[in-house]
């Protein structure tokens, strides 16, 4: 019976293990994919955080690169791999957890394999995991290829001919812009348009600073803004 398992090892489980381990708890992360910092390295291959080096710290160990930076995919997992080095987090990887249960003393963890039992399970299993296409999906000719951002890694992955992008968030505009510097393609857009973006500089400062100073990062739920 451990006394923790936490189910995730990206950014949240990693916190997690890093307060755990100042407690003295005795603590497992469990983790389907086959190596940490997987969850970044299967996004496209170009993929850069939108926040720079100053926001990316994981408690105790500060994101080496400098202020200003915007990482890539890369060099965020590395990041996460030289944290559980430093802190000797324990993993176990491959382990694609099916069930938690409740049983009398504790819970129960299964997994394909086995399972743990364990007096707290801490869920880290994140968000953006299940990827959404819209039904309309079904009435596109087959000759036309079709992909889910959760899929595209790079531009040789489409077959000739022009290319549609559609969704307008942080994965549809980047792609897009990737797209579109393919000149052997005409590229089209669907989605919101008029989107209010905001310059990532501004009188020398970068947006995540601005943020920080009108405290629109961390409040309290409570808060107007946290309700809002
Ligand atoms: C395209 C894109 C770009 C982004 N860019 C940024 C950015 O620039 N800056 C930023 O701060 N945020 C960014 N985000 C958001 C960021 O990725 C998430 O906020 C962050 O990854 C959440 O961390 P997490 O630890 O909660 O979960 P995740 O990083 O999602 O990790 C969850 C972990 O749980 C594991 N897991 C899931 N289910 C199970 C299971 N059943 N059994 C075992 N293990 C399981 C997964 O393998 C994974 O390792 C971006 C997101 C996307 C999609």
């Amino acid at each position: 019976m451990l006394e923790y398992v936490i189910i995730g090892g990206a950014q949240a489980g990693l916190s997690m293990a890093y307060h755990l381990t100042k407690l003295d708890k005795k603590f497992l992360i469990i983790d389907s994919e086959n190596e940490i910092g997987a969850s970044w390295l299967n996004r496209w291959d170009s993929l850069k955080l939108f926040t720079p080096t100053e926001y990316n710290h994981l408690p105790g160990l500060k994101f080496k690169a400098k202020k200003g930076h915007y990482p890539t995919k890369i060099e965020v997992a590395n990041y996460f791999k030289s944290y559980v080095k430093k802190f000797q987090i324990p993993v176990q990887l491959n382990t694609l957890v099916t069930a938690v249960t409740k049983t009398e003393k504790g819970f129960n963890v299964a997994y394909k394999n086995g399972e743990i039992l364990a007096l707290n399970v801490i869920i880290a299993t994140g968000p953006f995991h299940i990827p959404y296409t819209p039904p309309c999906h079904t009435k596109i000719s087959e000759e036309i290829f079709q992909m889910h951002s959760n899929y595209y890694k790079n531009v040789n992955q489409l077959q000739n001919g022009d290319a549609l992008v559609v969704g307008g968030g942080d994965s549809g505009y980047q792609i897009l812009n990737e797209i579109s510097k393919d000149a052997s393609r005409k590229v089209y857009f669907s989605g919101l348009t008029k989107v209010n973006s905001i310059p990532q500089q501004f009188l020398g400062k970068t947006l995540w600073w601005w943020f920080t100073l009108v405290g629109f990062l961390s409040f309290n739920k409570y808060s107007w803004i946290g309700k809002k």
